[in-house]
């Protein structure tokens, strides 16, 4: 037997073990699929590991990410309900403007929204404090918090996983081979870690972030959001308390200050009483620059750029040329968890019964617009 038939193959090999690699995994997994999932550090080991994690709705006026988040999000509620309830805890969500100027964006989501919405218990609107109060807010019915790490962890059941650290993967008679697995296809779902499979056109932003859980007396029956996102009390007994956002990670305090921080903005909007801190947690969120989520095929701007120079002069229509088999999902913001189950059906509808991906999400928007700015500099 030669050297390349000891090599275990794959049809897919999905980088990245956060809620998108394995929201990936566990459907393609379920569709008969052979996938391995690789990781470099651990499952849920990145921003996946570190979220709250919320499923709820963008709360703001029309536009194309508010109605791609509020499709997913009532498909992910529906999916982690059915398939992980033991990890999932339903609660109504209070979402208060934060500010005067968004009294508006909140009063016109809860005028147009098709959503289940209810009053606010008076149990909680007794509990919190005049700050809270002073602006618009909606009750949404339906919302949930899911336990981050737990769930990507009972997605991978069934599925190869191994610790292995993508660099430069071969591609060979068919297939990529890495570290001595082979697969036909690589899905990347690396975050806003440094990218495998280097392409300018494709620029990811980090957002460093850090939430903390706590214990407390003041049992929570439902969730508010208002100057920081407060869990009602989850399975576990804990509140989730998040998130704050930093651009740039030398802003980011210690654990511990970060916490703290988060608890008084907490105590501004609602009364927390006993406060135990339990956790805390610090991650990366990575963000598109048109704020969509990046779900599609892999472009090679060189290739490209010389067999259709047209793209230079902004021709949408110029040839493209793929990097064999590798596809990506990423840029999915502070929504991962709302968005993963969504673009997971939708990437493996593409992958497996070659349906097409929604265009407007597909890396060639960058490519072409990257193309455009190029030519003309
Ligand atoms: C503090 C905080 C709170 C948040 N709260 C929420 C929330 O309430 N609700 C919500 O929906 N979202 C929330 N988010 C956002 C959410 O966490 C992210 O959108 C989500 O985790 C992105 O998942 P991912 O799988 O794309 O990336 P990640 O979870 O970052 O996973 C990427 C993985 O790829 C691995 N990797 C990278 N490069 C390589 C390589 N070359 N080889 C092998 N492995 C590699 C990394 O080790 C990592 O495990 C929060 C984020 C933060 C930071």
């Amino acid at each position: 037997m030669d050297e390349s038939e000891s090599i275990k193959a794959y049809d897919i090999a999905i980088i990245g073990a956060g809620i998108n690699g394995c929201a990936l995994a566990y459907e393609l997994h379920k569709s008969g699929q052979k996938v391995i999932v690789m990781d470099k550090e651990g499952i849920a080991s990145g921003g996946s590991g570190a979220a709250g994690a919320f499923i709820n709705p963008k709360i703001s006026k029309a536009g194309e990410l508010k109605k791609l988040i509020e499709e997913a999000y009532r498909y992910s509620l529906d999916f982690y309900n059915e398939n992980f309830p033991k990890f999932t805890t339903q609660a109504p969500l209070l979402h208060i403007s934060k500010y005067e100027n968004d009294n508006e964006k909140v009063q016109y989501f809860k005028d147009s929204t098709s959503l289940a919405l209810q009053e606010p218990p008076t149990s909680l609107l007794n509990k919190l404090k005049p700050h809270a109060l002073a602006y618009s807010s909606v009750c949404l019915k339906n919302n949930a918090i899911v336990e981050a790490k737990e769930i990507c962890e009972a997605m991978l059941t069934g599925v190869d996983y191994k610790k292995i650290h993508l660099k430069k993967p071969k591609f060979i008679n068919g297939f990529w081979e890495i570290d001595g697995y082979k697969a036909k296809k690589i899905v990347l779902c690396t975050g806003a870690y440094e990218e495998v499979f280097k392409e300018d056109y494709i620029s990811l932003r980090r957002i460093y972030g850090q939430r903390c859980e706590i214990e407390s007396s003041s049992f929570m029956h439902e969730s508010v959001h208002h100057e920081v996102s407060i869990s009602a009390t989850k399975k576990n007994g804990c509140i989730a308390i998040g998130a704050s956002h930093y651009l740039d990670e030398k802003d980011l305090p210690s654990k511990k200050q970060g916490a703290q921080d988060l608890i008084l903005l907490a105590q501004k909007s609602i009364e927390l009483k006993d406060i135990k801190i339990i956790n805390t947690f610090t991650g990366m969120r990575s963000g598109s620059n048109d704020y969509l989520p990046i779900v599609g095929s892999l472009i090679d701007m060189q290739k490209s750029l010389e067999l259709g120079p047209s793209a230079l002069k902004g021709d949408k229509t110029a040839f493209l040329s793929f990097i064999p088999n590798v596809y990506m999902i990423n840029g999915v913001g502070g929504y991962g968890f709302v968005l993963a189950p969504f673009l997971a059906k939708m990437m493996k509808e593409f992958l497996v019964e070659g349906k097409a991906l929604a265009s407007y999400l597909e890396p060639k928007r960058f490519y072409y617009r990257y193309a455009k700015k190029k030519g003309s500099l």
